[in-house]
């Protein structure tokens, strides 16, 4: 039965998420499994073959990958690489008939993302993004005391995501060309999410600026940026990402009374409460969640509920964000 069967995934791009988060969930997951690995680096092959018992037929690299359509093992291709490359690969994922997941963010800009969405419509293939806080149970409560105005309508959201970023200097992450962004890109989409999911509205406009403190480290992307949206219904959320402060926090007002999570946007460890009490709902493996939903959704032919369409919302709010930062003026998103 359709219930049983569990669909082939290939990872695409064997990094920090893939080899940390996301092969080990695919060790949890009912409905599909890790099938596939494509990866530029060789070394990884044989490792990563002897640790998830992946055959050498399943295995690709960024050159032959499109041979990947013969191949019936592999369903879904899951996209794992610098943001600089997700619209190519999932462009060429859907052309070899394989259904795509991409990792947040996106891609470099929305524009981008119309025509990843426009190539898995035409190969008829979905398409969703990695936004596994959608199947988390405590920011799920926060979209539903939001959407279902629990506590009255919202009238203000804080939302900010950050980290102190220690890493190499030289990685991806801090090269424009790569990454399309610094922490916007990386950590800001996580916050923007939260207002737009808390609220169930899109923003209409926006107004931001930015802070450097590490102009050696950060010269090619963003530190941190401070943003203000305007909601249709008059909410306004007020944002912030970071490589150089440590956030992680989504909290809403309304018109009854509050509610919050932090730490909000983590692979584990969620809190927070409303002005009545404490949450306490299950902790769970949030990748394997998400992914065991898109293998259902494919299954069934069901829609997905992050699907190309949700990241290239994001992606029109951090083009305008990038907007208001050149013109020092409120930007209509
Ligand atoms: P890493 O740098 O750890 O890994 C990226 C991998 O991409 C590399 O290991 C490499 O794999 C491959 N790659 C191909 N070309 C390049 C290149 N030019 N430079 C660097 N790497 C290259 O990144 P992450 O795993 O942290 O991030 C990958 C994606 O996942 C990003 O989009 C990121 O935003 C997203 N992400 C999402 C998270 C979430 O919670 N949803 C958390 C962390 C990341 P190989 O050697 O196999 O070719």
């Amino acid at each position: 039965t359709v219930e049983n069967k569990k669909l082939g995934i290939a990872l695409i791009g064997l990094g920090g998420y893939a080899g940390g988060q996301l092969a080990p969930a695919l060790q949890k997951t009912k409905n599909c499994y890790l099938a596939g690995i494509v990866t530029g680096t060789p070394s990884k092959e044989a490792t990563w073959s002897q640790q998830y018992n992946i055959p050498q037929k399943n295995i690709y690299n960024y050159g032959n990958f499109d041979e990947i359509a013969k191949n019936k093992d592999i369903d879904i291709v899951y996209i794992v690489l610098p943001v600089s490359m997700h619209k190519e690969f999932t462009i060429r994922g859907a052309k070899a008939g394989k259904h795509v997941i991409c990792e947040k963010p996106m891609a470099l800009n929305a524009a981008d993302c119309q025509l990843m969405i426009d190539a898995c419509k035409k190969a008829d293939r979905m398409l969703s993004i990695g936004y596994r806080l959608h199947f988390e149970p405590y920011n799920m409560e926060m979209m539903r005391l939001g959407q279902k105005q629990v506590f009255g309508k919202v009238q203000t959201i804080e939302a900010e995501n950050g980290f102190v970023y220690g890493g190499d200097p030289n990685a991806w992450r801090l090269k424009k060309a790569l990454s399309g962004g610094g922490a916007l890109m990386d950590m800001g989409v996580y916050a923007i999410q939260g207002a737009r999911y808390v609220t169930g509205e899109e923003p209409l406009y926006v107004t931001a600026r930015q802070e450097k403190t590490k102009p050696e480290l950060f010269k090619d992307v963003d530190e941190t940026i401070f943003w203000k949206l305007e909601f249709p219904s008059g909410a306004v959320s007020n944002g912030k990402s970071s490589y150089n402060n440590n956030w992680g926090r989504l909290e809403a007002k309304a018109q009854n009374g509050k509610f919050w999570l932090e730490p909000a946007y983590a692979y584990g460890g969620q809190a927070g409460g409303t002005s009545k009490g404490e949450f306490n709902f299950p902790h769970i493996v949030q990748q394997a969640a998400q992914m065991d939903d898109f293998a259902q959704c494919v299954l069934n032919k069901k829609q997905t509920r992050v699907p190309g369409e949700e990241g290239m919302k994001d992606m029109k709010v951090v083009d305008a964000i990038y907007r208001s930062l050149q013109s020092g003026k409120r930007e209509k998103i």
